[in-house]
């Protein structure tokens, strides 16, 4: 297989040209059995808060441990779990893991909270509400310990409908984050009208920050936008002690990146909490 890029910017996996559909068909035949036979696997990459350095929350990241190719990242096969129409179960396995890490932070006494990635097609399922508040109750969870990340295309698309749904899902608890922000083409005029918690700054904002003084001004305008609104602002990509700095002074909330930790599954990432020794606060 080799990777090459969707219409989408994902990463697909195709085989050479003349067996192309082939490959395409036996990935797709792997995905299904993948979901089935329990072969997701989730990463966690936590959230700092800028100031104390406490850690409140993490993101949820999906890798599939693949029986001959080893461990897949998302870009290699989301786009294919969408296009066959597997993306909500995908999305309920992910969700329910993501739930049962929770609830076994819960009983050891690190109530962390969790975020998890939510496709456009997957959040206009309409029993989604009710869906997720049922997963919570079975593990005895409040909303309060998850939270979405949608992404500004959802948002652009319908307006009035991802305006419900958002509100729907707030109303029962769940926090929402937009992630990616910046790269798509919602206003912060327009995010002012949504039931919104947390926005999460696109890398592409952060990278640069360390060299070029304009896109360091940039970032610390576009967070006190965010806080004019009552928006919390998370950082991503933070890949160095510059940016992490920077965002301090600037009054980011909260940063993820590298220079913290790469998303760990939950073991090596209680052992990274644990040597820290930060301990995981409740919000
Ligand atoms: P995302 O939600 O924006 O997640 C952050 C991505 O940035 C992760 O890549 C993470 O490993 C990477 N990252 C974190 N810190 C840094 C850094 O300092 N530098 C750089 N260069 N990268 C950093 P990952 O895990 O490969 O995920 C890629 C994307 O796949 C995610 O982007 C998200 O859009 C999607 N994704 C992952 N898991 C799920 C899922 O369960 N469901 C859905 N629908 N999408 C998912
Ligand atoms: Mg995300
Ligand atoms: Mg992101
Ligand atoms: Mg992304």
């Amino acid at each position: 297989y080799r990777a090459k890029s969707s219409r989408s910017g994902h990463h697909v996996f195709v085989g050479a040209d003349d067996d192309h559909g082939d490959s395409r068909l036996r990935m797709m035949e792997d995905l299904r059995g993948a979901l089935s036979s329990d072969e997701l696997v989730l990463h966690y990459q936590p959230k700092i808060e800028l100031g104390t350095g406490r850690v409140h929350g993490v993101e949820a990241l999906v890798r599939w441990q693949h029986p001959s190719r080893g461990l897949l990242p998302p870009d290699a096969f989301l786009t294919l779990a969408e296009d066959v129409g597997l993306m909500r179960e995908l999305t309920r396995i992910v969700m329910g893991k993501a739930l049962d890490q929770a609830a076994l932070w819960r009983a050891r006494g690190t109530p962390l909270t969790v975020a998890v990635n939510m496709s456009p097609s997957t959040l206009i399922e309409a029993d989604l509400p009710e869906r997720i508040a049922a997963m919570l109750r079975a593990r005895g969870l409040s909303a309060s310990v998850l939270m979405l990340e949608i992404t500004e295309d959802f948002l652009m698309e319908d307006r009035a409908r991802a305006r419900d749904i958002l509100i729907r899902l707030r109303e029962s608890g769940i926090r929402i984050a937009v992630d990616d922000f910046g790269t798509g083409y919602s206003s912060l005029a327009y995010l002012r009208d949504l039931p919104i918690d947390e926005l999460k700054l696109d890398k592409s904002f952060v990278f640069p920050m360390a060299d070029d003084a304009r896109a360091a001004a940039l970032v610390a305008s576009i967070i006190e936008l965010a806080h004019s609104l009552g928006v919390r602002m998370v950082a991503e990509g933070v890949e160095d002690a510059v940016a992490y700095d920077e965002l301090t002074r600037y009054g980011c909330d909260e940063a993820q990146g590298f220079h913290l930790t790469r998303p760990l599954p939950a073991a090596a990432l209680d052992a990274w909490l644990a040597a820290r020794n930060a301990p995981a606060i409740a919000r």
